[in-house]
């Protein structure tokens, strides 16, 4: 195929805003053509010169095409800045300036397969003297472009082709072109591209074996499956009534979404929600994984979170997020903010394709597949028919860190739908309040052994809050962020005096510590939010009948309260008082329970 003609369909396809017509652009367009060109036209039509997932980028910044323009045209440099300054597009500048060199369009004797290739060498070229083969092989080409041509390789290069062909869209012109066109031949298509994510191989298998080929097309090792997504609902109630009255609810996990594939030969690799390889962020993963899915080759997905390695709680998401595109000194922050990865399904088993059974069979199958390790775990899982029973796992999911829950359906027909958003799965988050900005003053009542880089000494806290009525010390966190080592190191001396060797008497908590300590020492802590908790103590009852309240993420703000005793710290009064300040509060309890302190 001439370049000319996909330039020339380009043309009409920006020269229009309806998604029907362009449909009908691209249907003629793939029509008379199959494999490498087909192959080729699709990618170039979504901007790409591979699938979206492989992640090649042509690393052509403005100023490198700029120069090019320049330099093919025969105009100063200034100039094609001036004039794209005022177009706003250097592809407009580059098809003036070649126009003003050629007048006539001529015939550039382009092909698709050439611009192609050659497009792939500037993809290709890396490192030193890099830029300067990216603008000779872009020149090269402009030199012998037609102004049309011209316009819409500078847009290319730019990352600016604006056709705006959505994928959909190339799914509709596939099924016009190759197929009947109906929904059904569509929705086969779409089938397709939501397993292999690569409409370049879903068009040349189509245009070769028809829809019989499409579904054939199923799941690869190493090309990942575009997610199964969620809807939401209000209420515990709504879900619980969406679902049937019986659903699975999962921990809703607050992190990054990770998709593994598992090589037979232990190779390793994920990809993020947005199908993007993330391998080289986290290598500990890569590492275990071979390990913990005794099942390869196998196609898992999880949610990614920081640990916090002393304690092994959960620790806010943004932990994560400071690793994403690190390159460098990535073994020290793996040391500091260690993920573990909860996983939630199984799409390859065995090298056997799952995603179509029903999601009790693929938990089943994803238990049998998984021997958890400490960076590759399950996810928590109940299976409820009342609403009080979800309310209460979605408390232990808050007080372990989780977001919220998400709810699975247990019914038939709840396979694994590639890229679709349903009601098969719904999430129900806890709201969010404007997060805690008063501080708490907690009596530490128990102390957690150490672990990794804390063997040793201790890794965490029990803080509890004072109530004056009950005169108990009620447990409110287990605190282990925010000390630095001479404050660590420092703890023993400092509790030593208040050492016990069992739980006091006066302290309530639902943990048990590793060392008991006398209401003796008064540590002041931050936190994201006051929620409930089953297992810490703080104002028990008093929101609702078997929850106590806890502190969301807590964090030691460096500052020992000596100059509090363990009864002038916080009260259970106060955190209650706090509790019901936050903007938004916990689900409705489900009794009205009472009881003010
Ligand atoms: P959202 O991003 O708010 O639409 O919520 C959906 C996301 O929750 C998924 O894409 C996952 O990244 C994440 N997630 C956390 N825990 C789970 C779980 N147990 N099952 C499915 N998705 C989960």
């Amino acid at each position: 195929m001439r370049f000319a003609e996909l330039a020339a369909a380009y043309e009409r396809l920006e020269a229009t805003p309806k998604r029907l017509e362009m449909r009908t652009i691209l249907a003629d367009l793939f029509r008379p053509l199959r494999a490498g060109d087909l192959e080729r036209v699709v990618y170039l039509s979504q901007g790409l010169l591979h699938p979206e997932y492989e992640g090649i980028e042509l690393g052509v910044a403005d100023s490198l095409a700029r120069r090019a323009v320049a330099q093919a045209t025969g105009t100063d440099e200034p100039a094609v800045a001036r004039r794209t300054k005022e177009t706003g597009d250097l592809g407009l500048t580059a098809q003036e300036r070649t126009a003003a060199r050629t007048p006539l369009e001529p015939r550039s004797g382009l092909t698709v397969a050439e611009v192609y290739s050659e497009l792939e060498k500037i993809a290709a070229a890396k490192g030193d003297g890099s830029q300067e083969v990216k603008v000779r092989v872009l020149v090269d080409l402009l030199v012998r472009a037609s102004p049309l041509e011209a316009k819409f390789l500078v847009r290319f290069v730019l990352g600016t082709l604006r056709v705006g062909v959505r994928e959909m869209t190339i799914v509709d012109a596939l099924a016009e072109s190759f197929a009947a066109g109906t929904k059904e031949a569509r929705s086969r298509i779409e089938g397709a591209f939501n397993l292999s994510s690569d409409l370049g191989v879903v068009a040349t298998t189509l245009a070769a074996d028809g829809l019989a080929g499409i579904d054939r097309i199923g799941l690869t090792v190493g090309r990942p499956v575009r997610p199964m997504l969620a809807e939401r609902e209000p209420t515990l109630d709504k879900v619980l009534d969406r679902m049937g009255g019986r659903a699975a609810l999962e921990y809703k996990y607050d992190g990054l979404r990770v998709q593994a594939h598992l090589a037979k030969d232990g190779r390793v690799r994920l990809f993020s929600r947005r199908l993007e390889e993330i391998s080289a962020q986290f290598p500990e993963l890569v590492a275990d994984l071979p390990r913990a899915v005794v099942a390869a080759p196998a196609i898992v997905e999880g949610e990614c979170v920081p640990i916090d390695p002393d304690t092994d709680e959960i620790q806010p998401f943004q932990e994560v997020s400071r690793r994403r595109g690190r390159k460098h000194d990535l073994a020290r922050v793996q040391a500091e903010i260690p993920v573990c990865l909860f996983l939630f399904d199984i799409l390859l088993a065995d090298g056997v394709p799952v995603y179509a059974e029903e999601f009790p069979e693929r938990r089943r199958r994803l238990e049998a597949s998984v021997r958890p390790t400490e960076r590759v775990r399950l996810a928590a899982q109940r299976i409820v028919s009342e609403v009080s029973e979800a309310t209460a796992f979605l408390e232990e999911a808050v007080a372990a860190g989780g977001e919220g829950v998400m709810a699975k359906s247990l019914k038939p027909g709840s396979a694994y739908r590639a890229g679709a958003r349903g009601y098969w799965w719904i999430k129900y988050k806890r709201d969010y309040t404007e997060g805690l900005t008063d501080s708490i003053d907690g009596v530490v009542v128990g102390g957690f052994a150490g672990r990794g880089r804390r063997a040793g000494v201790f890794g965490a806290f029990l803080l509890a809050v004072y109530d004056p009525k009950r005169d108990r010390f009620e447990s409110f966190c287990k605190v282990g962020s925010g000390f630095d080592d001479a404050q660590l190191a420092a703890m023993p001396k400092r509790l030593e005096k208040f050492a016990v060797a069992e739980r006091p008497p006066e302290v309530d908590s639902g943990l048990t510590a590793d060392r008991w300590f006398r209401p003796g020492l008064v540590l002041e802590v931050q936190g994201a939010e006051l929620t409930l908790s089953p297992i810490h103590r703080a104002a028990r009852g008093a929101v609702r009948a078997d929850a106590g309240l806890a502190l969301r993420f807590p964090r030691f703000t460096g500052r020992f309260r000596d100059d509090k005793g363990p009864t002038e710290a916080t009260t259970a009064h106060e955190l209650l008082a706090m509790y019901r300040g936050q903007v938004r509060q916990a689900p409705p309890a489900s009794d009205d329970a009472a009881a003010a302190l």
